[in-house]
This record gives structure tokens, sequence and C-alpha cells, in this order.
């Protein structure tokens, strides 16, 4: 049977891109659908406008460290707008850059919303259109608790890089990535900030240590984090301002709420039921180490089959995909040791087993770590020590985890995963030379 296109793609984000560009580079016929904007959550409304907001909020440390090291500037001040709206901009010059992509390999891009209503069939916008394979790579969306009275006055990631202006009082719920990365922005943007748990502890599958120094660290920076407060009700004062009801009765007052409570995968609306395609029970697409469902023609990439949401797996998945299908090279990506990195303020970074995951998987394990100041936080007399920790298998001497939180954490961990991804030795890293005088010395520094 002659089908419209080879391979028709429903999500232009992450994984749907990289999928759609590869295979069409395979010489297949792609089109790909897009209902809001080409680029996904990570460059329209994610990691990329995140991470901006990110340097821009650490100019504020920067700049009342500098006096230390003898810089004075008068009249200096933030305006929100500006970050704004310079965010903004660079985040429509990435979507027309991933357009520009698409359009130089020949992807067909439909600005609609796509549905299946059929075995290899799609309906786009007002057409309909067959495809030998159809991926969905549709991502997720924010999670906003539906039994919490008023939650709809708060807002999510997904609002939250338009404000019009920066709150003067914020609460973030959550105490996961989304959380901690925009509590940091908003309290050295200036706004008060409450950080809102529901249980006592931020970061709950990350490193122990870790997590706690980041909550020390927040809590001396002046976040007002509130332990085992379940939100309960968002109630509308009569000056516009929000109250948050706490459980024991605690109560929060402030102009802005932003829910970061967990994302669920999007795969409502696609008709998928029609066609029996197999879900679990957060609505994620069900799929094998190839990316394929239970239909022959049918795949699922990245977010909205719920295996691990970061923009670096979901491309893997959907270059692996196309490459499986037009390019005739099979090939599974490997879900061990994922680097992944919490952007507050100071950040955090992590590869491989946590002392816990490892003290329960290992016959004995050995841990090193490093408590230090970093030089530049010494001179500007700023009291933030950063913890580096590694997990080493003691039966084979193998570095099995790495965690770190402190300046430039991200950057450096990115290096090191190399080495606990290539199953590297604790003498191994001893082995290697300091580079000095840098925090990431540290690391070859453990006895
Ligand atoms: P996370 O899963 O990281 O954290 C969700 C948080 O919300 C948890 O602290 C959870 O509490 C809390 N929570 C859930 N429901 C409620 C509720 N009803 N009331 C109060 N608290 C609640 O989700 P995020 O939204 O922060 O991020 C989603 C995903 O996106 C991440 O898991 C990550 O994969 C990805 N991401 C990655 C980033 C990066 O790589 N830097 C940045 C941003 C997102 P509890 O701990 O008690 O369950």
């Amino acid at each position: 049977m002659a089908y419209d296109f080879d391979f028709f793609v429903i999500g232009a984000g992450s994984g749907g891109v990289r999928s759609a560009r590869i295979a069409a580079g395979h010489g297949a016929k792609v089109a790909i659908a897009e209902e809001y904007r080409v680029g996904g959550t990570c460059v329209i409304r994610g990691c990329v406008p995140k991470k901006l907001l990110v340097i821009g909020a650490h100019f504020a440390e920067d700049l009342v460290d500098a006096r230390r090291f003898g810089w004075r500037i008068e009249g200096q001040s933030f305006d929100w707008p500006t970050l704004r709206d310079h965010v903004l901009a660079d985040v429509d010059r990435l979507n027309r850059a991933y357009q520009s992509t698409l359009d130089t390999h020949g992807v067909t891009t439909f600005h609609a919303r796509a549905e299946l209503v059929g075995a290899n069939r799609v309906r786009v916008g007002d057409r309909e259109v067959t495809a030998a394979h159809v991926l969905i790579a549709t991502g997720a969306r924010p999670q906003v608790p539906d039994d919490i009275e008023g939650a709809g006055r708060g807002i999510t990631s997904n609002e939250v890089f338009h404000l019009e202006a920066l709150p003067r009082r914020i609460a973030i719920v959550g105490g996961g990535y989304i959380a901690n990365e925009f509590a940091g922005i908003f309290h050295q943007l200036g706004s008060s900030v409450t950080q809102v748990l529901r249980g006592n502890r931020l970061l709950k599958e990350w490193e122990p240590a870790l997590a706690d120094r980041l909550l020390a660290i927040s809590m001396e920076k002046g976040i007002d984090v509130r332990l085992n407060a379940a939100p309960s009700r968002v109630e509308q004062l009569k000056d516009g301002s929000l109250r948050l009801h706490l459980a024991h009765g605690r109560t929060v007052e402030v102009d802005q709420l932003l829910w970061a409570t967990g994302r669920v995968p999007n795969a409502d609306g696609l008709g998928l039921e029609a066609l029996g395609v197999q879900r679990a029970h957060r609505g994620q697409i069900v799929v094998d180490d190839r990316g394929a469902t239970n239909l022959p023609w049918l795949h699922a990439v990245g977010d909205v089959t719920d295996r691990v949401q970061l923009t670096p797996v979901a491309i893997r998945e959907g270059h692996a995909l196309a490459d499986r299908l037009f390019g005739g090279r099979d090939w599974r990506v490997d879900y061990d040791h994922i680097p992944s990195a919490v952007f507050s303020h100071p950040p955090l970074a992590s590869v491989g087993l946590t002392e816990p995951e490892a003290r329960e998987r290992l016959g004995g394990v050995r841990i090193f770590t490093a408590d230090f100041r970093p030089m530049k936080n010494v001179l500007a007399g700023r009291d933030e020590r950063a913890l580096y920790k590694l997990v080493v298998d003691a039966a084979s001497d193998r570095l099995v985890g790495a965690h770190m939180i402190g300046p430039e954490a991200p950057e450096i961990l990115q290096a090191l995963a190399i080495a606990v991804k290539a199953g590297l030795t604790k003498a191994e890293l001893d082995a290697t030379m300091a580079l000095h005088p840098t925090m990431a010395e540290e690391l070859v520094l453990m006895r």
C-alpha cells in the first residue's frame, strides 16, 4: 500500500524533531505536526528559558560578592521585563532554528493538532493523511493537584516565563526539580519565596546528603521552606492576593502561586483508546526498549512514555527509532548512568547510584566526600559550602555514583559522568593529577 508519508511524527519537541530529522536524512518522506510551537517543552518553556533565568538570577549574588573583590557598581537595579523579553526573544530564535532544521531536511510541518483516526491514519487539522509509521512524541504537561479547592488560581511552569511583573511574594509548591530551580530564581531576583513541601525532604530521589545541604543553604539564604505542609485550599483575597491553606491550620499569603508538582504524559485526545494502544497508570504509552508500542506501525518516545523525563533521553530515543526504521541500524538507548542536574542556587548534579541505593544493591560500599568552601565563597565572605560525594563498589573499586552540590556542579559532573559510565576505578581517579586551583580537583584528591 502506498502511504502519503513514510513517517508521521506527532509533537515537535526534542524527541520528535530529532527523530523526524534523522528519518528524513535516511531518505524517508517525513511529516511532523505541532499544535503549539516547534521546539517543545525544553526549548519553549523548559530547560532553555529556565537556564537563562538561572544565569540572569545569579548576577544578584555575583554583584554582592563583587564588592569583596573591590568592585563598586552604583545605582544597580533589576528589571524583570528586560530579562523576560530577552529570554523570550532567544526562545523565538531557537524556535526558528528548529523550524529551519525541519525545512532544510525536507520535513513537512503541519502547524495543527493531530490525532490517530485509524491504523496508519492521522487527522491533522482538517486533513487526513496516511503513514507507514507514526511516532507519538507529545511530551508531558505540568500536573496541578485536582483535589485542592482553588488550585486553578496558581500558575505552572508553562506560564511562569511570561509574568507581567516579578511577584513580590510567591509560594512554590513542590520539592523537585522545578520547585527548587524557581525558588532559587525568584529569591535571587528579589521576590519573597515560600517553598511548600508536603513531606519533610527536598529531592527525594537524590543523594540525601546533597538534598539536605540544599535545604540548609536555601533556608540560610532566606527562602521560607515549609515542611510537612500539604496544601489544602487556595483562597483569593479582596486585594487579589492568594491565601494558601496548609496542613495543621497554617496559611501563607502571596501574590503568585506556582505549582511544581510533577508532570504527566500528554496522551489524551490522540485517538489511542479506539485503536487499543496500551497505556499504563499515569496514562503513559507503554513501549519496549525500542520505542515500539503494541501496534506494529505506532511508536512513542520521550516524556509521553514516562520513563526518564529528560531531554537528552528523548533525543536519543527519537534518534534510535529513526535509525532502526529507516537507517538499517538497530541500536538501543542505554539507560544506565544518566546524569542529571537541578539548576538551583547552588546547583546539584548527579550520576549513578546514591549511597542508599548502592548499600542496598552492592555487597560493600566505600564513600568518599569533599566538604569545602569554594575559594570564591571564602573571599566573598559567603559561608556556603560545596559537597562532593563519590560512591565506590568496595569489591571492584569501581566508581558507581558521583554527586555534587556547589558552583558549576553540572558543568563538572558531565565530565565525571564519563568516568562513571566507563567504569573507572577509584584508583584511576587517584592516579589522575589534580588541576590546581579548581573545585573539580577535589574529585581526584578524596582519600
Ligand atoms: P518532580 O517529580 O521533580 O517533583 C514533584 C514534586 O511535587 C515532589 O516534591 C512532590 O512531592 C511534589 N508534589 C506532587 N504532588 C503534590 C501535591 N499534591 N502537593 C504537594 N506536593 C506535591 O517534578 P517537577 O514538576 O519538579 O519536574 C518534573 C520532571 O521534569 C522532573 O522529574 C524531571 O524529570 C524533569 N525536569 C528536569 C529538569 C532538569 O533536568 N534540570 C528541570 C525541570 C524538570 P513528594 O516528594 O512528596 O512526592
